[in-house]
């Protein structure tokens, strides 16, 4: 290092106006202090790794105390080194709990603040494991670690349980929740650790694109990490991590015996690699758990079986390759110089972690869907989506009788008719598509749909449900007692009016993916967005949607022939049984048209099914004639009964 005095000729035109002409031609010495001397030496590069290795003292209650070795954890080195790769921008590290994912990033946080210049923000899920976060493992950090002590001030003052002020820069600490209030801050790095575990209100945007604007100033030199165990398929996590990186990186293990580089994988009965143990599906967990001998993995070449000792030597000697064109991941990010990098993590690779504990929770889950999506979480590091029983157009076809259209069953089974309106359109051209569906007696009774289609106006539709009649083989006319009608989004004006002109026999609606009640009522006064009073009032039914459809789906599953099934008539068009398979439950249990594709004869059956609810047909007493079971002449009771003002009813 150069310590003679050395001159450096200085512009007058940098000097204060006051200073210029009396400076010139003079001579200065200049003292730089201690920290601005250290500061401006140029640092030799170091990978984050071994800086990792010289400089981290991980704190007691860490997983793995003491001094950061790569070793004990050989699969952190090659993202930690990535992430700090001139072209990366953003990390994402889909990893199972315990792989180390928060060392990581302990350690970038500790490099970046010695070698780079730059705040750093780092995000949790809630604020108690920020405040932890900050207390527990940060601040240790910096004081258990020489080198990151020295950037301490000292000052009690300066670490909160929302940020550490050190001597050159800070570090903020903050929790999901709390990042729009952080919006002043700008920052080159960023840590949301634990993504998926975020809960977020604001709709318009989400925790990554808030994070995103606070590094907006630093674009040539950001990066951001996303690091997360993963967990729902439609978290968007999972869809950045599948659609955004130019690059996915996976751990590949080094034999031992052959040093053939592999992808570790679970494996299943037909694969002669991956993960085998003693006793398949029906051996106990606690068994393999108990004795490590028990389970064990199969190199995918030489075939040579590694326990647990010799799995962690594999992944001792692993490195990280790309997964399409099977690059090391040094070679690819100098030759493609990715922006987003992700990296998938399953427990298997992970040094220390049991190949039994895998294979106990895969048992679990074979018997238990919690138990395996923990699996899928937790060990394979995939996401879970949960399992959908897919209803198809062929079953919802076998549920035809032999009916025509238009024709009521007949011998006193029927209890009323009831209907659905879905309204499409925004204007009178749109269509109204309807369902009119028959229900027998009793709690839980078969029904049996009579007419459905869509017509065009309100006066076709009138003429569908009070003009046309509904005739069983007998001749008994059954009129349609009631139904519901979506009101919601468009044409609301004219359905009120449609229903206040038929008061009594229809109700509009909304549809509610949550409410406490299967269905409650409000009261309506004016027509939407105006003064213009309803006269004499209406009342709106609210639905609790999610529990309508479930119970349609359900039904649907119901055999023909079991008491409770829901038939159709005959020649029910395919299309038309299309509508009754789109909608899929989502991870919050709510419905959802994931395609967007016709759905209007699965909205009206629920509406069908709403009305019949709302008239409490279920409570109506049978007529003797139907519940007894020597069956003596009922169509003549029947016939007696039914009438076009009591509609079947007694
Ligand atoms: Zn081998």
């Amino acid at each position: 290092m150069l310590h003679l005095p050395t001159h450096i000729p200085i512009d007058a035109a940098w000097l204060p106006l006051a200073m210029r002409d009396e400076a010139v031609g003079r001579r200065y010495r200049v003292r730089f202090s201690a920290p601005e001397k250290k500061s401006l030496i140029k640092k030799a590069y170091v990978r984050p790794s071994e800086w990792s290795e010289r400089h981290i003292h991980l704190p007691s209650d860490a997983p793995i105390p003491g001094r950061w070795r790569n070793i004990n954890m050989p699969h952190v080195a090659g993202i930690l080194d990535a992430s700090f790769h001139p072209s990366v921008r953003e990390i994402m590290c889909c990893w199972v709990p315990q792989s180390a994912k928060t060392a990581m990033a302990l350690c970038a946080i500790g490099y970046a603040e010695d070698r780079y210049p730059g705040n750093f923000l780092c995000i949790y899920p809630d604020i108690k494991t920020s405040k932890e976060t900050i207390t527990d493992r940060l601040v240790p950090m910096f004081k258990e670690s020489p080198r990151l002590r020295t950037y301490l001030t000292g000052y009690e003052d300066d670490v909160s349980s929302a940020r550490i002020k050190l001597t050159h820069r800070k570090i903020y600490v903050g929790w999901a929740s709390s990042i729009a209030s952080m919006a002043a801050k700008s920052l080159p790095y960023a840590i949301l650790d634990e993504e998926c575990k975020y809960e977020w209100s604001n709709k318009e945007t989400t925790p990554p694109n808030l994070v995103r604007k606070r590094l907006r100033r630093f674009l040539h030199m950001s990066k951001l990490w996303r690091l997360t165990s993963p967990a729902m398929e439609s978290d968007l996590f999972w869809s950045d991590f599948c659609d955004e990186c130019d690059a996915i990186y996976d751990y590949f293990v080094c034999c031992p015996e052959c040093g053939a580089f592999q992808v570790m994988e679970f494996g299943d009965k037909k694969s002669v690699h991956g993960i085998k143990w003693e006793g398949g599906k029906q051996v106990d967990p606690k068994v393999i758990e108990k004795n490590h001998e028990l389970s064990w993995y199969v190199c995918a070449r030489c075939h040579a079986h590694w326990d647990d000792a010799l799995r962690d030597r594999a992944a001792r000697a692993g490195q990280w390759r790309e997964r399409e064109s099977g690059m090391a991941i040094e070679a690819h990010l100098k030759h493609f110089n990715p922006r987003v990098i992700g990296s998938q993590m399953p427990a298997w690779p992970v040094v220390g972690v049991p190949l039994a504990q895998s294979v106990a929770q895969f048992i679990r889950g074979q018997r238990n869907l919690d138990e395996l999506k923990d699996f899928q979480n937790g060990f394979a590091a995939r996401p879970w989506k949960p399992p959908q029983r897919e209803r198809k157009v062929a079953e919802i076809l076998s549920l035809s009788d032999e009916r025509p259209e238009g024709k009521v069953p007949g011998g006193g089974r029927v209890a009323a008719l009831t209907f659905g309106v879905d309204t499409q359109g925004d204007d009178a051209t749109g269509d109204l598509w309807y369902v009119i569906r028959a229900w027998g007696w009793g709690i839980d009774p078969d029904s049996w749909l009579i007419r459905s289609g869509k017509v065009t106006s309100m006066s076709a539709l009138f003429a569908v449900l009070w003009q046309s009649e509904y005739r069983d083989a007998e001749g008994n006319i059954y009129p349609v007692r009631f139904g519901v009608q979506d009101a919601m989004g468009h044409r609301t004006d004219e359905v009120y009016n449609f229903a206040v002109l038929n008061r009594g026999f229809i109700m509009p609606s909304q549809g509610k993916d949550e409410l406490a009640q299967l269905y409650a009522f409000s009261d309506l006064e004016f027509f939407p967005g105006s003064k213009k009073a309803i006269p004499g009032g209406l009342k709106m039914a609210r639905i609790n949607t999610t529990y309508f459809k479930n119970r349609l789906a359900r039904k649907l599953g119901v055999k023909p022939g079991d008491p409770g099934a829901m038939y159709f008539h005959a020649d029910y068009p395919e299309s038309y049984a299309a509508h009754l398979t789109v909608e899929e439950v989502d991870d919050k249990g709510h419905w959802k048209n994931p395609k967007d594709r016709e759905n209007h004869l699965w909205d009206c059956e629920v509406l069908a099914t709403v009305a019949y609810e709302i008239l409490g047909v279920k409570y109506w007493p049978a007529p003797q004639a139907v519940t007894q079971t020597s069956n003596e002449e009922p169509q003549q009771i029947i016939a007696a009964q039914s009438s076009y003002l009591t509609g079947g009813r007694r």
